[in-house]
């Protein structure tokens, strides 16, 4: 047994409850080692004998495979060993290591499930299809508030460049919201701020003039509510911009002013070219970085989320840079917001492993670029085969709990990357395939406002250009696969909030398939990523429930036996 390949802790995504009663263990080994993995448990103070329940293979990568188990005891307190077997030798696994024979005081302890340590997002978020709107770009309702100087809409925008949309354009293109099937909207920042993108903020209490007024934001946001659609809004509280009364005031001011701590400023006089404080990246003098570490910052950033919250309804708030302030801020944040609404969402901007943010003090969610990552080299780029795009959608899987990956906001593209259809050489085969995955497997897919009608763009700016509303000019075709896919998940709660399982990864045909499954259901999804047919043998299919008899395709409503299935190039078989 490759014993240093083995390992489990009791907490994390590797010990969690999934239910009040309910622990789901998570145990990693060597992949393939073990002919079989159990668990002994029992109740801590209890005196009966040990339940066992056999672990299976949830997840694997290239180097290891990941068993999974539900246990559950009325009482909620668990103590429990693994018994290993590699069918040369049989050994249990416990907090203090391996023995051959179990002996007392070596198990792993789950204390207690705490109730209030019960929680999970938002259950409105998990599952739920998120649009991106950047609002200078999306629609012009009303011309009267643009900025002073703005270019034609269908011209290519520059990092300074204008275009007029506003928050009425979106209340009037409200519509194609409804029609594409959406559960939430998610708003890039709407707050004061010089910019197109508005990510440097001269005034949170303050909808931006070229974007609307409250009466605007009120209207748009009850327009959302009636439709059932939730709507969040971009909270940018690393870095303010450069017109930020506070950081205006020390401009001014210097030491004497009393928000000379605010920003970290070097040595005064403040300079700002090049700056002589901390900003977001590198020596961005119109971003400067605000010290959440200190009570005042804190108190007003937070009643900036708080007051939106309460005052205007919004459901929750997506997190700018949300990487590089203190977890101490977060945990306040969270606290607070949800005090105010307990079934607000936050989602954080975080591009990497992001656990330490999604222990149920902070973040509900991130914005999922591990997922963007693999699909850019899997379906966009192809420098990926099926196996490595498998193994690596199982490293994020096995890295949360289960609802967290319900809520993560899977995205192929964003206002911060090239359009995935141009990373896609415009190749649409390769997109809608993509798409494909995204709206069947476990996440909230977001699609980047455009992406459904064919838009294409290099990275920022280029990946802001205004939407083409010219239908026209639109890839209809490509619009119905996300209406069709859209309905499909809204049709089969299994692709919406069911548990994964990979089934196929083949990196000879680079045909990938997985299973969404819940209560009784499964929905298997095969996606061939190449340019020839190929065939997959349903009968080889491990199913993580029982093994059906006859299969229906949702998407040509033929029936099949489990024999032989054949793949179009660059096809997608939905089958129930
Ligand atoms: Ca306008």
């Amino acid at each position: 047994m490759l014993r240093e390949a083995v390992f489990h802790v009791a907490h994390g995504s590797y010990a969690y409850p999934a239910a009040p009663d309910t622990l789901r263990l998570t145990l990693r080994a060597a992949k393939g080692d073990l002919q079989r993995a159990a668990v002994l448990y029992w109740d801590r103070y209890g005196s009966s004998a040990p339940a066992a329940a056999e672990l299976s293979i949830a997840a694997e990568d290239e180097l290891f495979s990941y068993y999974q188990v539900d246990v559950q005891l009325k009482t909620k307190r668990f103590a429990y060993v693994f018994l290993l077997d590699d069918g040369r030798q049989s050994l249990f696994y416990t907090e203090k290591g391996f023995f051959e024979d179990l002996r007392p005081n070596v198990q792993f302890h789950y204390p207690y499930i705490a109730t209030g340590d019960l929680w999970e997002p938002p259950p409105w978020a998990q599952g739920a299809v998120v649009y991106q709107i950047f609002p200078e770009r999306f629609a012009n309702g009303d011309p009267a508030n643009d900025p002073e100087e703005v270019e034609d809409w269908d011209f290519p925008p520059t990092t300074t460049s204008f275009k007029g949309g506003d928050l009425q354009g979106i209340i009037d293109r409200f519509g194609h919201l409804v029609d594409l099937g959406v559960d939430v909207l998610y708003l890039t920042p709407i707050f004061a701020s010089p910019s197109n993108h508005k990510y440097d903020t001269t005034d949170y209490y303050t909808i931006d003039p070229h974007f609307g007024d409250e009466e605007t934001l009120r209207e748009l946001i009850s327009l959302c509510h009636r439709h059932g659609i939730k709507i969040v809004l971009d909270a940018v509280f690393n870095h303010c911009g450069a017109g930020f009364a506070a950081f205006q005031d020390v401009l001014e001011k210097g030491t004497d002013s009393p928000y000379a701590h605010w920003f970290n400023i070097h040595s005064f006089p403040v300079e700002t070219d090049p700056p002589n404080y901390e900003t977001f990246a590198h020596e961005v003098a119109t971003m400067p970085k605000l010290m959440t570490q200190y009570p005042d910052v804190r108190e007003y950033l937070l009643d900036v989320a708080v007051h939106w919250v309460k005052e205007f309804g919004i459901d929750g708030w997506r997190l700018d840079v949300a990487n590089e302030i203190d977890h101490q801020f977060w945990r306040e944040f969270r606290q607070m917001v949800k005090a105010e609404n307990p079934e607000a969402l936050i989602v954080g901007e975080v591009w990497h492993e992001a656990s330490d943010w999604l222990r149920g003090d902070q973040f509900d969610s991130v914005m999922n670029y591990l997922f963007q990552q693999a699909c850019l080299d899997f379906f966009a780029a192809g420098t990926i085969r099926a196996r490595s795009f498998a193994n690596r959608l199982a490293k994020v899987q096995v890295n949360y709990p289960h609802p967290v990956n319900l809520a993560m906001f899977n995205l192929l593209g964003s206002h911060d990357t090239e359009r995935f259809l141009t990373s896609c050489g415009g190749d649409v085969r390769k997109f809608a395939l993509a798409v494909a995955f995204q709206l069947t497997y476990e996440g909230s897919p977001m699609i980047y406002y455009g992406d459904e009608v064919g838009m294409t763009g290099l990275t920022d700016p280029d990946c802001r250009r205004g939407m083409v509303w010219d239908e026209e000019e639109q890839d209809q075709e490509l619009l119905s696969w996300y209406k069709k896919l859209i309905a499909l998940r809204r049709e089969h709660p299994a692709l919406r909030t069911g548990q994964t399982r990979t089934v196929w990864a083949d990196s000879m045909s680079n045909v990938y398939g997985f299973v969404r499954f819940l209560e009784g259901e499964q929905v298997l999804v095969l996606l061939n990523n190449s340019p020839q047919v190929q065939k997959v043998d349903l009968s080889e299919i491990n199913w993580p429930g029982p093994t059906p008899k006859e299969l229906q395709d949702l998407l040509t409503e033929e029936k099949h036996n489990l024999t032989a299935l054949s793949i179009p190039p660059f096809g997608v078989k939905i089958l129930v």
